[in-house]
Parts: structure tokens; sequence; C-alpha cells
């Protein structure tokens, strides 16, 4: 469809670094996540930053598909890898804590849903999403001991929620953390060898084209392994809901959005793996979805207008290691 564009020898599916392929390369063949939810809060929920969280924040954070808390670690993972393996033909998984800060909790009970999780056949990663203010060297080194111990071939992983690295725009969105914590995250995990995602909203009220750049510089700067985009989405009961209805807050239009997306992909190091261009939301209970668009479309779009422009992640690559120097190469 889109094969008129494409006059470099970059084709469609290579103007960015896929996450199935760096799975695919790290682990032989394809990978799948499996999620889990546990019962945990937030501290900027539960009082100890704050009550109201993140403005964007709805109750079910980011595990809106997944399986009740209910269930046990093993039970959640047996039931989505029946289903995904059966899908999929799938045969290696990632167990994927996905929902709120997975490592805010007393570390002997953080320790016991990972155990439980390294009972399960056929997994190849523990993937913890968390913020980045709620890991610790402590905690790092006690879960690296347990998996040593129970499966040494399982892959640690952090997920960090960082959004922006625009210190005003985190204060704005009322994160109760700022790019210093999520600095000393990524470092605490690189001093172990760990994998990094980070995760980012381009279209965070305050940000604008420069925060794009600046974030793929932050990032290839720390040597992050794959990164997550987001759409900002607007859930029911927010207070970004109340600014949306009262007017105060602006989504901006999805050109722009794509502009920031190819930007961000510019400057960003081609090392590091991309895992989505924009999310999912639930459509109910939402004011403001993906610009009443499917995240797939808006993908193509984003891919589309790449290749019309012959741009490609790591294009403008050019900033680390003394970049005034270059006139000197
Ligand atoms: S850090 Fe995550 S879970 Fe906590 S309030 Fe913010 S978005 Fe919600």
């Amino acid at each position: 469809m889109y094969s008129k564009y494409i006059s470099t020898g970059v084709t469609f599916m290579e103007r960015y670094y896929r996450y199935a392929d760096y799975l695919k390369k790290k682990h032989g063949e394809k990978v799948y996540k499996l999620p889990v939810n546990l019962r945990v809060s937030c501290p900027n929920r539960d009082g100890t930053l704050g009550r109201d969280g993140c403005h964007f924040c709805g109750e079910e954070a980011a595990g809106f598909e997944n399986l009740p808390a209910a269930l046990s670690v093993r039970q959640q993972l047996e039931k989505n890898k029946a289903y995904i393996g059966k899908r999929y033909g799938a045969k290696k998984f990632i167990a994927y804590f996905q929902n709120f800060s997975n490592t805010y909790l007393p570390l002997e009970e953080l320790l016991s849903y990972v155990k439980e999780a390294l009972s399960v056949e056929d997994l190849v990663e523990i993937a913890l999403s968390t913020r980045p203010d709620c890991i610790s060297e402590e905690y790092i080194t006690a879960l690296l001991a347990l998996v040593a111990e129970k499966r040494p071939s399982v892959r640690l992983s952090f997920e960090y929620g960082l959004q922006t690295v625009n210190y005003h725009t985190l204060h704005k969105v009322n994160r109760g953390h700022t790019l210093g914590e999520f600095i000393n995250a990524v470092l605490l995990s690189k001093k172990y060898n760990l994998e990094v995602t980070a995760h980012l909203i381009l279209n965070l009220p305050g940000d604008e084209r420069a925060d794009a750049v600046e974030n793929a510089k932050v990032l290839s700067a720390l040597g992050v392994d794959t990164v997550k985009l987001h759409a900002l989405y607007i859930r029911e009961g927010t207070v970004f809901a109340r600014k949306y209805k009262e007017g105060e807050l602006k989504m901006i239009p999805l050109a722009e959005y794509v502009e920031r997306v190819i930007l961000f992909l510019e400057y960003l190091s081609p090392e590091i793996a991309v895992q989505r261009l924009l999310g999912r939301a639930p459509e109910t209970g939402a004011l403001f979805v993906n610009w009443d668009r499917s995240w797939w479309k808006i993908h193509d779009l984003i891919v589309a207008e790449m290749v019309r422009r012959n741009t490609f992640q790591g294009r403008r690559f050019t900033y680390l290691n003394g970049k005034a120097l270059h006139r000197f190469a």
C-alpha cells in the first residue's frame, strides 16, 4: 500500500527498530508477554506522596485487559499462557507485571510473587513495571538472587514510567517524581546489567516538540534498551477529565502527534527497540482516546509519513560523544 513512497533501501517495516525483532534477536524466536495483575497500589495514590495520582491515571491504571488480581500469579500466567500459546503458537513467554507500581511492596511479598512466576514453565523473562522511585539496590539484588537460585536462565527487566523528561510538566501532572529518580533507577538497573524500558507520553499538556527531542536524547544517553510511547487519553474521573470538560485542557491534533513521534524516532539511538508508537486504551469511560482512531491506523500513518520523508529511527542520532568536536574529525 505504501510502497510507492519507498525510494531508499529502508523498507516500510524498517523505519524503526521493532520490539518483536529485538525479542527475536535476544531469545532466538518469537516471545509473548503474559500479563500479571497484582493487588498493588502506588505511592502517588495511597498517600505516601499524594492521593490524587498522576492527573491522567484512572483507577485501573494500565491493566484494563488483565485477568483479575484475585487469581494467583501462577493461575494468571497459566491461563494467559494457554490462551496466547494456542492462538499464536507461542513457546516462550515473558511474565509481565504490568499494573500500577509492581515493586511498591514489602520486599518479601514482592519476592513471593516473583517466586511463583518463576515456577511457570517456558518463561524466559520476568518484566516488572514500576515507578522509578520504587526500586532500590536492595530490591534489585534480592530479586537477582532469587532468580539465580530458582531459574538462572530467566532474565529480569524493569519498565520505568517516566512520561517526559520535562521537569515542569512532571510537576504539573503530579507525577510525584522528577527526572532525577528516573536517571537513578536506570543507572542502578544498568549497574546490574538489567534491561530497561522507559514509558513516555509525547503529548502531555505543557510539552512541545523540543521535549520530544530531549526525551529521545536522554533515553539514548542513558542507554535504555526499549521504549514505549503512549498518546495521552482522558479517562473519566481524573483531574484531566475535569480540565478537559471545562476547556482548560486541549489535546494536540493528531498531525502534531505524528510530528512528535517522528522527531522522537529520528533522534533516538537506533539501538533502542520501540515497543509501540502509541498505546491502546479502553473506550468505555474515556473522554478522549487516540483521536477516535484505531491505534494501528495511527501507527501506519506515522510509518507512511516516515517513508514519504525518507526518514528513519536514528537519522539525527549525532549528538552524543562530543558533538562539537566532530568538526575536527
Ligand atoms: S505512577 Fe502510575 S499508577 Fe501511580 S498514579 Fe501515576 S500513572 Fe497511576
